[in-house]
């Protein structure tokens, strides 16, 4: 028989749409849905056929790839992971992981809430008002508002208070944070002209003083927060900023980075600036992260003195960068667990990995490890193995944390190198995709951020039959 002899044989379009299957598929996911399925399952039969001589599926067959197209076409690609990277706050896999108290209180108001109504009036209420008194009261600032990240921030910032104006910042701070966001790119964005102060390893007061001009708008600091410059170095406080911003009548502008509202040495961490010592010092506007240190959603915090925060709010950009309910509910649900910093440790996941000694992690891998070497029988060998979590998002840069991983390598001889790949894949195919590192011809799982040794064990049967699909 002839390829096109056999083709005719294919059922029509019309013909598979009155099949029982397509039917319930079509009253479970929309007539165009499923006949945009078929279509291209016929498609697809047809081309293999011409192309490579295959044989006309029998109808079942067809049925059952029908449903697979589909499925795959609507399943959500968003989905959770398991994160065993060694970065706690991991920018590609969402960053801060949230607490319970956040994620039930973005539930609570993912329906009709009354985010910008008074209930006491009736009127029209501002969105800030869900978060400004905790952030205030967190702080210290005078006023407080919230957008979409930290970038955003930053824009809306420097777009209201220095709009066709200078402002004069260290060369050794105008950082770059992942590809595509740089401070010297986001001030031309905002509208405003940077002007290098200083060099890149050291710069004075004098060096401020020298770049202020009747064009000036505002003095600028940015927290390194991803290198450090280390050697013959010298910057300017945010106290000294201030002082000279205010004696020439300008504000100073901080851009914190992560922020941190509590002094993380209380938990064994590297010091890092807090939000409250930047405003103690002087500075007038504040902005940092809401998913790096702090452990919540994706925002962007602005808290500061009351004017220019009134300035920052009534920006009709604000209205462009605003966040949602959800992300506020959470927001502040997570500054309400700052309010006793000593319960932080255990609710905040975030800070409760940061801090998680490597005794406790190794209970962990010796829990996990027995399962892990039996499911890796024959493909490779795993072990446990003293490692250094970071924290990532650019956070305390230098600072690499011990931790210990289980680490795998595949079985010697030809190709080890590509086998590892493929385990790593077979890792990331799972249902809740298990994401490690390769390092030097292994494949490390830095168990610091698993909180539940099952969540990884009871997937390794499924792991077991992908790489030994031949026994099946
Ligand atoms: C991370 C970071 C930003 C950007 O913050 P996002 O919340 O990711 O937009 C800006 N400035 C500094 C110094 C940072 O570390």
């Amino acid at each position: 028989m002839t390829n096109d002899s056999r083709l005719a044989k294919l059922p029509s379009v019309d013909k598979l749409l009155s099949e029982e299957n397509c039917r319930k598929l079509a009253d479970e996911y929309g007539h165009q849905i499923t006949t945009n399925a078929i279509r291209s399952v016929l498609d697809d039969i047809r081309r293999t056929c011409r192309d490579n001589g295959a044989s006309i599926p029998t109808k079942e067959e067809i049925l059952e790839r029908i449903q697979v197209v589909i499925a795959a076409s609507t399943n959500a690609s968003l989905k959770p992971v398991i994160n065993l990277t060694g970065t706690v706050l991991h920018t590609n896999l969402g960053r801060a992981s949230l607490p319970a108290e956040a994620i039930d209180a973005m539930v609570q108001v993912a329906g009709t809430s009354n985010l910008e109504y008074e209930l006491e009036s009736a009127e029209r209420g501002d969105r800030d008002r869900h978060i400004e008194s905790l952030l205030t009261a967190l702080t210290g600032a005078e006023a407080a508002t919230v957008v979409n990240n930290n970038a955003a921030a930053i824009l809306l910032t420097l777009n209201t208070l220095a709009l066709n104006r200078e402002v004069p910042a260290s060369r050794g701070e105008l950082v770059e944070i992942g590809g595509s966001f740089r401070i010297p790119d986001i001030m031309e964005r905002a509208g405003c002209k940077l002007v290098e102060t200083g060099t890149t390893n050291r710069t004075h007061l004098r060096d401020y003083e020298r770049a202020i001009t009747e064009r000036t708008a505002l003095l600028m600091k940015v927290h390194t927060s991803n290198y450090a410059i280390e050697g013959f170095t010298q910057s300017v406080s945010e106290f000294d900023a201030a002082e000279l911003a205010h004696k020439n009548g300008l504000p100073l502008v901080s851009d914190l980075g992560s922020g941190t509202l509590v002094d993380l040495t209380r938990f064994g961490l590297p010091r890092e600036p807090t939000v409250t010592s930047i405003i103690e010092a002087g500075a007038d506007v504040v902005t940092f992260s809401g998913d790096k240190l702090l452990g919540g959603p994706q925002a962007g915090l602005i808290v500061g003195k009351k004017q220019y925060i009134d300035a920052i709010k009534s920006n009709p950009m604000k209205r462009a960068l605003r966040v949602d309910k959800t992300t506020l509910a959470a927001l502040a649900a997570v500054l309400a667990l700052y309010r006793n910093p000593d319960t932080l440790a255990e609710r905040l996941p975030t800070l409760k990995w940061l801090t998680r000694s490597s005794d406790e992690i190794m209970r962990t891998a010796e829990k996990v490890l027995p399962a892990m070497a039996s499911a890796l029988d024959g493909v490779g060998s795993a072990r446990i193995e003293n490692t250094n979590s970071q924290i990532g998002s650019g956070s305390l840069p230098v600072d690499l944390l011990p931790s210990v991983a289980i680490s795998v390598t595949p079985e010697p001889g030809d190709g080890a190198d590509s086998r590892l790949r493929r385990i790593a894949a077979a890792f990331r195919e799972l249902d809740k995709p298990v994401i490690g590192r390769i390092h030097d011809g292994t494949l490390i799982f830095d168990l610091r951020t698993l909180d539940n040794p099952s969540l990884l064990t009871d997937q390794l049967a499924q792991l077991k039959t992908r790489l030994h699909p031949s026994d099946h």
